[in-house]
């Protein structure tokens, strides 16, 4: 339940509904909302509601009744934030995943990890199972492609992130992953999100390339009702009339998502425009509207990768990328880790 506040609730009146929910046994959570201060009140009985309701400084109460009641910010339960490691999703340090879109060879992911590395990014990705439009379309090295990719971010010092696109391929991947991706085209594979609910691992979710943002965080719900509550939403753009970009950016969800849930949101620039020249404008945008974090692919040499080359940087636009972040983080009180 929520207490919307009234614009004329002053310091005393707010003191007096704080303590009128403490003593119902409850806590009270305050909220800078856009359309006013208002109060989170997770486990609210009917009863406090209208006692509430009397009190001066109480605009209004909402009864929130929303589907996605584990994810929610209101959750009665405190925010558990992801960790992969030492590594926090969701602190005020932003976390920074770069690699290719897909594992291609030893050589290839191996020259990647030491470029991303290099960088300064916390984490390594690279597809061994791809999900491909076309099935004629290069569709990763599979199993071993895990074991590149495992073993390129073990060589440099950085965990892995990779997608698992078959329920059945669960512990196979989480065997090589410290954090497993769900894609957009499997954002509603309740098999497969059930299956990764079940997993004492984070796991990264992508944004359904034609989901609403309820449908996002229904998705969510699902992993953690499993028992996973080790989830991290990422915006990777969404269809529209315009083929000028592969996807179009949808910066606003970043900061609405956080409004809704305590999961932590990160942006894929890269599957979002799908142009390497706007990459760094839309990681830049995202960090400003509030993303904890970003997924960039890059490639040793992107013109001849076997996917998705055309939106990869190449190590030294990752390079580049890397400097411009940190003025764009302290900008909105965040930090790059050095
Ligand atoms: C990917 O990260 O390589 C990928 C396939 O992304 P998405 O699921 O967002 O299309
Ligand atoms: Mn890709």
């Amino acid at each position: 339940m929520i207490a919307l506040l009234h614009p004329a609730c002053n310091l005393r009146h707010k003191a007096g509904i704080i303590d009128v929910i403490q003593q119902a046994g409850l806590r009270a959570r305050i909220e800078e909302h856009h359309e006013g201060e208002r109060i989170g009140i997770p486990g609210a009985s009917e009863s406090l509601a209208e006692a509430l309701e009397q009190l001066p400084g109480v605009r209004g109460i909402l009864h929130q009744k929303a589907s996605y009641g584990l994810v929610s910010r209101f959750a009665s339960e405190a925010p558990n934030h992801p960790r992969v490691g030492a590594i926090h999703f969701g602190g005020p340090e932003l976390v920074i995943i770069s690699g290719p879109c897909a594992v291609e060879s030893e050589e290839q992911i191996l020259l990647a990890a030491q470029m991303a590395r290099a960088a300064g990014v916390q984490m390594l990705r690279g597809g061994a199972f791809k999900p491909r439009t076309s099935p004629y379309s290069f569709q990763g090295l599979g199993p071993a492609g895990l074991e590149l990719l495992a073993q390129a971010g073990e060589s440099v010092g950085l965990p892995v992130v990779t997608e698992v696109v078959d329920p059945g391929d669960v512990e196979l991947v989480a065997r090589y992953a410290d954090m497993l991706q769900i894609g957009a085209r499997n954002m509603q594979n309740f098999s497969l999100l059930r299956a990764v609910g079940e997993l004492g691992k984070p796991v990264l979710l992508k944004r359904g390339m034609m989901s609403t943002l309820k449908e996002f965080l229904l998705a969510a719900e699902y992993i953690v009702a499993g028992g996973n509550s080790e989830v991290v939403l990422c915006e990777r753009g969404i269809r529209s009339f315009d083929s000028a970009t592969r996807n179009i950016f949808d910066v606003t969800a970043i900061p609405l998502l956080k409004q809704e849930t305590h999961l932590p949101v990160i942006a894929d620039p890269s599957h979002a425009c799908g142009i390497r020249s706007l990459v760094p404008h839309i990681s830049r945008a995202a960090i400003a509207a509030g993303a904890d974090g970003l997924i960039v692919e890059m490639h040793p040499a992107p013109e001849q990768a076997l996917s998705d080359g055309a939106q990869s940087l190449t190590p030294s636009g990752l390079n580049e990328l890397m400097r411009s972040l940190p003025a764009v983080a302290g900008a909105v009180g965040r930090r790059i880790s050095p």
